[in-house]
């Protein structure tokens, strides 16, 4: 009987704003997509996962301004820090899509005009509060602050009021659409919570939306009206359809749209869920099945924020332990809607107990004995008895339930199944005791079954945990001297009894060696709470003869003081914005017992610009600045002459 073929499935992650430096907030929605991508080819699928950056609008004008480049080469440059982290997170997308792309551009401009020519866009004059950090004219509901004036809630920066001829949006007319869509979807605004919360929004009334600036140069040109550009959420939406084929590659376009899921964090919940259905249905496109509004990372219970200092440095997390260790950690620890709690010794303490002891002792032990016992080939199994009977059942019920949480996007309950039936399979040998068995000739066909029974589940295992660990996952599989690609497997044929016997199995390597917590703090700078940097030991100095070319390692330059604060919660710390030249930093030194911030804006030091980047009592510092210490006190070398910004020293 033929199987009836499955739908293709299609994810997309926002696109991320180019200027950003991509942290975890960026790395635990592209994981999720990631992970959804894996798990539904190998759920027998045709999948297209889509992410992309952001390129247009005023802060990547001003930034490009700023370093003196032209706004395409400044996005063509930072752009690049968004490719090399889904590489180091082992994320695949199967298209990148940059808003600066012709391809993208051209299909935003064509709708444009679909929508002009249907009245859904007409020319207007606006009047209100704009935030020009966020490009963003705030809401009515935004009341006035005492002074008469109005602070963005989003950025907490003052608006001010703009005026200006613009094109709008007919969004009042689908107020009462997008109820109807709500209330015959209600997958549509997942989890539950993010639904009502659009629904009591859209409830309150919706007014037509200001689409266009001839305020930003920086963007796409209305069609036939250039002075104007297209504000950057109608432009950025359109990612969502231009990155697969929109006008431009029909049967691309056909077989993936609608999208299966548009993974969001919840601060754009907004855009997706009312403005973005508007949109598509004023071009009458079908709507995406659902919204799926993920929840925040807090960094030891308080939120992360750039302001904060407290933002996490996905490299810091993966440099140790690869990517593997944060993808399971990030999807395991809460479920994909909720808000997460990110603490080292929390990531730490389940790295060890779920990889290294549950999964890693366990392929250690099994295939060691495999080899020992058997030249380390899968032994012929002798008849199952009923504890046989009951791993291979359990196996069989725990891959059904684990594939159905990852299909309802339950990564968390998968994740826990597939944990639960570790620990069987573990009670399972410790019950068996083959190393018992072993020891008993006549028991030799009995220690075949339960070698056999350990490897046939985690050979079940390898596949069933390639979408979050996919390396991992691959070296598992590979230890089980199976070839190919573990994410070959499709789950429809994935079967207890799928091992051969006779394969020669791999010598294992640990899979997850345990990561020592206070070993891990000490050597990773981003993850101490109590920096030693403040207060470096003075080495005499007849010791630690170093060579020339150790010297010449170290990159010093002239750094022009632009801007220092004192760091909150720390005496000893100031945070300090210096100019090199070529580029801005923000470096963090342990001046402030000696120098009050506004003696050092305006000086010119040395300072170590090819440091390792550290966090500092949660501030990331870009390098250091050379000081004489002693006791408390410290004393810049400021330099008398005038050098040059970003001169070399040596
Ligand atoms: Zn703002």
């Amino acid at each position: 009987m033929a199987k009836k073929s499955k739908p293709p499935f299609y994810v997309t992650t926002p696109i991320y704003y180019v200027n950003d430096v991509p942290h975890i907030g960026h790395a635990y929605t592209t994981i999720i997509a990631d992970t959804l991508a894996r798990f539904m080819k190998m759920n027998g699928r045709d999948v297209f996962f889509l992410t992309g950056t952001d390129e247009h609008g005023q802060k990547v004008e001003k930034a490009a301004t700023a370093h003196g480049v032209d706004p395409r080469a400044w996005a063509d440059k930072v752009v690049v820090r968004f490719f090399d982290l889904w590489k180091a997170l082992d994320c695949e997308p199967d298209f990148f899509i940059r808003t600066t792309m012709d391809i993208h551009e051209k299909g935003v401009q064509k709708l444009f005009k679909i929508l002009l020519d249907r009245g859904d866009i007409y020319k207007g004059e606006y009047k209100g509060w704009y935030c020009v950090s966020d490009e963003n004219f705030l809401t009515e509901d935004v009341a006035l602050d005492k002074d008469g004036t109005k602070t963005c809630p989003d950025c907490g920066r003052k608006a001010q009021v703009v005026s200006e001829e613009t094109y709008f949006f007919r969004l009042s007319a689908y107020q009462q659409k997008l109820l109807d869509h709500y209330r015959t979807h209600p997958q549509f605004v997942r989890p539950q919570s993010r639904m009502n919360e659009v629904t009591s929004f859209v409830r309150g009334g919706l007014k037509d939306l200001s689409i266009t600036r001839t305020t930003v140069k920086w963007g796409v040109p209305v069609p036939g009206d250039p002075a104007h550009t297209i504000y950057v959420w109608f432009d950025a939406l359109h990612n969502y359809v231009t990155g697969i084929g929109y006008d431009r590659d029909p049967a691309l376009f056909e077989k993936f749209w609608p999208a299966s899921v548009h993974l969001i964090g919840k601060d754009i919940l907004r855009f997706h869920a009312v403005f973005w259905p508007a949109f598509l249905m004023a071009s009458r496109l079908p709507l995406p099945e659902c919204v799926f509004g993920h929840g925040w990372w807090m960094k030891d219970e308080a939120k992360m924020s750039k302001s904060k200092g407290n933002v996490l440095d996905p490299y810091v997390l993966i440099r140790a332990m690869g990517p593997d260790p944060l993808r399971y950690f990030l999807l395991r620890e809460v479920p994909i809607g909720l808000d997460g709690n990110f603490s080292h010794e929390g990531f730490i303490h389940r790295v060890n107990s779920d990889l290294a002891n549950d999964l890693g002792n366990l392929v250690s032990r099994a295939l060691t004995m495999i080899r020992n016992y058997f030249q380390g080939k899968i032994p012929p199994p002798a008849a199952e008895n009923p504890a046989d009977a009951e791993i291979r059942k359990a196996f069989e019920e725990m891959k059904k339930w684990a594939v159905a949480q990852y299909d309802s996007y339950a990564l968390n309950k998968a994740l826990e199944e597939i944990w639960a039936f570790i620990t069987t399979v573990n009670k399972y040998l410790a019950d068996n005791a083959p190393w018992k068995l072993h020891k008993d000739p006549a028991l030799r066909p009995r220690l075949a079954r339960v070698l056999y029974q350990a490897a046939a589940s985690l050979r079940g295992v390898a596949a069933l945990i390639a979408p979050v660990m996919p390396g991992s996952a691959q070296k598992m599989w590979e230890f089980l001297g199976e070839s190919g690609s573990v994410q070959d497997v499709r789950f429809d044929d994935l079967a207890f009894a799928g091992l051969d016997i006779g394969h020669i199995l791999k010598e294992p390597t640990p899979l997850f060696p345990r990561v020592d917590l206070k070993a891990f703090l000490a050597e990773e700078p981003g993850t101490s709470k109590e920096q030693p940097m403040d207060e470096p030991k003075t080495p005499s100095v007849d010791q630690n003869i170093i060579t020339y070319d150790e010297f010449a390692k170290l990159e010093l330059r002239v750094a022009h003081v632009l801007e220092a604060v004192k760091v909150e919660g720390a005496k000893k710390l100031l945070k300090l914005k210096i100019d090199l030249g070529t580029e801005q930093r923000q470096i963090v030194a342990g001046v402030a017992e000696t120098y009050a911030p506004e003696q050092l804006v305006g000086k010119k030091f040395i300072v170590i610009v090819n440091l390792k980047p550290a966090v500092i009592r949660g501030v990331e510092s870009q390098g250091m600045l050379l000081a004489a210490v002693s006791g408390d006190k410290s004393a810049i070398p400021f330099f008398e002459a005038d050098v040059p910004t970003g001169a070399k020293v040596k």
